[in-house]
């Protein structure tokens, strides 16, 4: 079993997981290693490679940690050969939630009658409990508690001819987000469900061709971004080329909205749009919605790192690092004792006492989750002598949880859901404390009418409470949407 998440890194919402997959190039696994080595910001407990050769056909390793720590062995590489290849980097956002067990590790693999196939998936099935249920009654053995699972078991049960057409046919039936990558002897395959709610993108790597979740690990391949996949796509990759198809009914696309705000690398590109200059973007609306008068701006590294730029040549306050933060903490210490369990947020971050002592200070976060670490990080801009402290937060409240790949919290540990923003800002202890509308940050991402509230070009259902997939799973568990107003 994988010990439990980082214990400094609870006031976060986590990314998902990222997928990454090549074909025809010769060590296919290695370029799929280095991609999710890029990608290891979507998912921190666990990874894995499936690959094929023609000699020695599916191959997988599935491990626990970093990519760094296992696919940089040549041991394991050794054993992943092939010019196709698939890999999947995760977080667990369902199954055993922190307990991750090696066989919820992705990609999973299946032998049907007319070959192999593998797939990762990134996303969360909303109606994965009832297919469970009866693919079960139906005879099916599962073997993880993953949600993706159930496309494999789908799949297994189609009856169209070849995979690609059953893994359409089974992701007819799944509900929810999914942006997946997956395998046969021959084929490459990207599918993005019909909303686009997960990003997913193809890239050129000499003749043959990549999938990723972001093109940030394209460029670690030295691999040319070529587009986006489309909501509702499925590509078909083989030696002959591309095939694009649409199986699922068309509908108006609802990317995450939160991809932009923090879980993207910053030197990705989303919708056309580089993440860094969207983040600036942030900051400068921020600062024209919520002025403050004060001495400095500065950012809680690393998120909040573009929007404090943004917010500081928009306000023109001065921009400095008045917060340090340790680049080496990682999971260094897996089994912290209570001593050190309570220095807490400290072990990650420093005040610059120097720049602080006696400033007004802006301090620029990307989001407000449980604000157990927002009133740490108060405390030790006090502690460093700062004369007032200004938080200003480059989301709108987060008042509900995500089904679609991301771990929240439970509704009642989001401070946003019992709290108005006045009661947090007391809660806090801060002088001010704003977050930018939503509106606003439909006009940071590119929406210069803001947004559109009978047709959201995203989906925002964590600050909205309007899901666009009914979360059927959570509903049948007593979760209660938001009353229509
Ligand atoms: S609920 Fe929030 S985090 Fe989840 S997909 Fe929608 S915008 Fe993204």
């Amino acid at each position: 079993m994988m010990p439990p998440a980082h214990p400094f890194d609870d006031d976060k919402l986590k990314e998902e997981c990222g997928v990454f997959g090549v074909i025809g190039t010769q060590d296919a696994s290695n370029f799929v290693a280095l991609g999710l080595h890029a990608l290891q910001h979507r998912g921190q407990e666990a990874g894995g490679i499936v690959s094929y050769d023609a000699e020695l056909g599916f191959q997988s390793a599935r491990r626990f940690g970093y990519v760094r720590d296992n696919f940089t062995s040549q041991k394991i590489m050794e054993t992943l050969p092939g010019s196709l290849a698939i890999g999947h980097v995760r977080y667990s956002t369902s199954g055993n939630k922190g307990q991750t067990a090696i066989r919820d590790v992705q990609p999973f693999f299946g032998e049907f009658a007319m070959g192999g196939a593998a797939i990762a998936h990134n996303g969360n099935i909303t109606n994965a409990n009832a297919l469970r249920r009866e693919l079960i009654e139906r005879g099916s053995i599962f073997q993880s508690s993953s949600d993706s699972e159930c496309i494999i078991h789908l799949m297994a049960r189609s009856l169209q001819r070849n995979i690609p057409e059953r893994m359409e046919d089974a992701l007819r039936r799944v509900e929810g987000a999914f942006s997946i990558v997956a395998m046969t002897r021959t084929k490459l395959i990207g599918v993005r469900d019909p909303l686009g709610v997960r990003p997913l993108v193809l890239g050129r790597v000499g003749d043959g061709w990549a999938l990723s979740s972001e093109t940030c690990a394209l460029d670690i391949i030295g691999a040319e971004f070529v587009r986006e996949i489309e909501p509702g796509e499925m590509v078909v990759i083989t030696d002959k080329g591309v095939e694009s198809l649409f199986p699922f009914r068309r509908v108006a696309p609802r990317f995450c909205i939160f991809e932009h705000v923090y879980f993207s690398r910053p030197d990705s590109i989303l919708g056309g749009r580089s993440v860094y200059e969207t983040r600036e973007a942030i900051g400068r609306e921020l600062a024209k919605e919520a002025p403050v008068d004060a001495d400095l701006v500065c950012p809680v590294p690393d998120s909040g790192t573009p929007a404090a730029i943004g917010f500081s040549l928009q306000s023109g306050i001065p921009y400095a690092m008045g917060i340090i933060r340790n680049q080496y903490m990682g999971r260094t210490f897996i089994e912290p004792t209570e001593q050190i369990r309570n220095m807490g947020v400290r072990l990650k971050l420093n005040v610059n006492r120097a720049l602080i002592r006696g400033k007004r200070v802006i301090l620029v976060d990307d989001s407000v989750v449980r604000g157990t670490t927002s009133r740490k990080i108060k405390e030790m801009i006090l502690d460093a002598g700062a004369a007032e402290v200004h938080f200003r937060i480059a989301s709108p409240p987060t008042a509900w949880p995500c089904f679609y790949g991301v771990d929240t919290p439970q509704r009642e540990k989001l401070l946003a859901a019992t709290m108005s923003e006045d009661e947090m800002r007391a809660h806090l202890g801060v002088d001010s404390l704003k977050f930018i509308s939503l509106d606003g940050l439909y006009r940071a991402v590119g929406e210069a009418k803001g947004r559109n509230n009978a047709c959201p070009q995203y989906c925002d259902a964590c600050f909205s409470g309007e899901y666009p997939v009914k979360p059927s799973d959570m509903l049948e568990k007593g979760f209660e949407m938001k009353a229509a107003e």
